[in-house]
Order: structure tokens, then sequence, then C-alpha cells
């Protein structure tokens, strides 16, 4: 029988909980027995879409991120999501160097970036309403485990 399980959680849109988001999701997966390098890779992946909720979806304002994870087996199921301004172009926005915050030294990369470390992101997105990205990863075993 597969192993699932679910955790959700809801944090200030503050920048001093990326860290905390990083942690509950590393704590989430462990379970999973990931390699080293596939904890890394979610936790960048993570970091990417939470802090761009917090300074692009509510430009600094204290509302609510909510983060959720899933596992279906080996395979786990991240959702970031915010109730921020929206994006009005996606296809635009996930282009790799695109950034409407170049005067905050913002590279353009975050999409590229959870698109290279996960193995599938989902992106919905409405103005005035928010943004919600899905990111998929199978967690190979450790071998030995
Ligand atoms: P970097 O992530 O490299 O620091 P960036 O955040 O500008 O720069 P991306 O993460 O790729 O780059 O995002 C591209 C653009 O998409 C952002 O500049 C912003 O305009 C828009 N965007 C991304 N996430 C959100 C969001 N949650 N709410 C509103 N706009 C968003
Ligand atoms: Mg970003």
């Amino acid at each position: 029988m597969e192993i699932c399980n679910h955790m959700q959680v809801s944090f200030d849109a503050k920048s001093v909980n990326e860290g905390l988001a990083r942690m509950v999701v590393t704590a989430f997966m462990t379970e999973m027995n990931p390699t080293l390098e596939q904890i890394a890779d979610v936790k960048t992946a993570v970091s990417e879409a939470v802090t761009n909720a917090i300074i692009h979806g509510y430009e600094d304002e204290d509302k609510l991120v909510e983060l959720s994870c899933e596992r279906n087996g080996q395979q786990l199921v991240v959702t970031v999501e915010d109730h921020g301004v929206g994006i009005a172009n996606l296809q635009e926005a996930m282009q790799p160097f695109y950034t409407t915050k170049p005067q905050l030294e913002r590279s353009g990369m975050g999409f590229s970036f959870m698109e290279a470390f996960m193995d599938k992101i989902e992106v919905r997105s409405n103005m005035g309403k928010g943004t919600k990205v899905v990111m998929w990863k199978y967690i190979e075993r450790e071998k030995n485990q």
C-alpha cells in the first residue's frame, strides 16, 4: 500500500517566513527518504514561490501565504498560494529573465528555477484574486533504505 499524507500551513507574508516554509517542507518530505540533492532542489523551488507570493503577490502587505504538501507514495506535490494582485500575462511572466521589479535587483529567474528543480509546475493566476503554484517532484528512495 502506498503511503499518503498531507499537511497545510499558512503564515504571514513576511520574508522572515521564507526559512520557515523551507523547513516545513523539508520536515514533511524527510519521511520519503529523499537524497540531500532532492531536498535542496525542493527547498530552492519553495523559496522562489514563497518569495514571489510575498514580494509580488502582496507587495509586502502582511497577508497570508498558504503552503501545502501532499505525499502520494513517492510523489511529492507542493502548493504555494497567495490572494494578492495576480499576474496579468502568465506566459510572459514565466519567461527566463522576465521581471517587473528590476529595481529590486530581481533577475527574473524564479519560475525558471522552479521548473528546473521540480519535475513539473503549474501556475494559475487571476488579476486581483491571486496566484497558485503547484509543483511536483518524484522522490526516488535513497539507496540502502
Ligand atoms: P527573481 O525570482 O529572479 O528574484 P522575479 O521574481 O522577478 O525575479 P520570477 O520569479 O520568474 O522573477 O517572476 C517573474 C514575474 O512574475 C515577477 O517579476 C512578477 O511580475 C510576476 N510574479 C511572480 N509571482 C507572482 C505572484 N505570486 N504574484 C504576482 N506576480 C507574480
Ligand atoms: Mg521570483
